[in-house]
């Protein structure tokens, strides 16, 4: 919920201390943390599609819009998308957007659909909400199929690194690679634990596997999987915008938390 948004913006002081240094004259508003919203697919790939014809690349775009609503009305975070529309982009190029301005978090937002041998048929079918961070080894072998299915958007997953001499790079890399997977786990967590109790979820929720557009090397990221396309009983609540902003109000307390929590620490 987000009862009060707006209503205490000045009881907010910490979030005047920037994660990183930024230029005095540049006043509070652009000292917020900020938030990228990826909104999975667009344009010539339509994600999964659901038994009534649902498009993936519709309903998440849709959940990611009403999301930055609510995130903006809540005056904690500016917030960015990597698409505002029905557009192609490449993973790397939303993992480069996030890496550029610094983002404090990203946040992948998906609705999965159950391959063929996972009992993609049934009243036993898989639904329910999950959140996935990266690993190199999934988490089960359902993770690792669906790892490969998004990833297939395109196969770039090239990282920027700074110029300096390759064994450098690679300790630099590698504590950065450490404290941004800390990270990442709690935006996870703490996204789920969000989720939990508005939302029906997938057994075991949180899972890991080797997604592209999670691998930015300095800005947590997660990937949510709001419902799954493949189940008639999440297809139609997806398709409802009520159900929508409760998945959005589910989020956003999310992100309130890693955010709150990170700015007091
Ligand atoms: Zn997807």
């Amino acid at each position: 919920m987000l009862a009060g948004a707006g209503a205490m913006p000045a009881a907010m002081p910490a979030l005047a201390a920037p994660r990183r240094a930024a230029p005095p004259e540049r006043a509070s508003r652009a000292a917020l943390p900020l938030v990228v919203l990826d909104p999975g697919h667009g344009g010539a790939d339509p994600g999964a599609v659901g038994q009534a014809g649902t498009l993936e690349k519709r309903v998440v775009l849709a959940v990611a819009q009403e999301l930055r609503r609510r995130l903006e009305a809540g005056g904690r975070v500016r917030v960015a998308l990597t698409r505002n529309r029905d557009v192609f982009v490449p993973l790397a190029e939303r993992v480069a957007i996030a890496r550029r301005q610094e983002a404090a978090l990203f946040l992948s937002i998906h609705a999965d659909s159950a391959p063929p041998g996972h009992g993609a048929q049934g009243r036993d079918a898989p639904r329910g909400a999950s959140i996935y961070t990266l690993a190199e080894t999934a988490s089960d072998p359902f993770s690792a199929a669906l790892a490969r299915r998004e990833n297939m958007a395109d196969q770039a997953g090239g990282l920027r690194l700074p110029s300096v001499p390759p064994d450098v790079q690679r300790i630099l890399l590698s504590l950065m690679r450490a404290e941004t997977r800390q990270s990442s786990e709690r935006l996870a967590r703490q996204t789920m634990q969000a989720m939990a109790g508005d939302l029906p979820l997938l057994s075991n929720p949180h899972r890991r596997a080797g997604f592209v557009v999670l691998k930015a090397p300095d800005v947590p990221s997660a990937l949510v999987e709001i419902g799954f396309l493949s189940h008639p009983a999440d297809e139609a609540l997806l398709n409802r915008p009520a159900w929508r902003a409760r998945v959005a109000d589910s989020l956003a307390d999310g992100v309130h938390a890693f955010v709150g929590r990170r700015v007091a620490t």
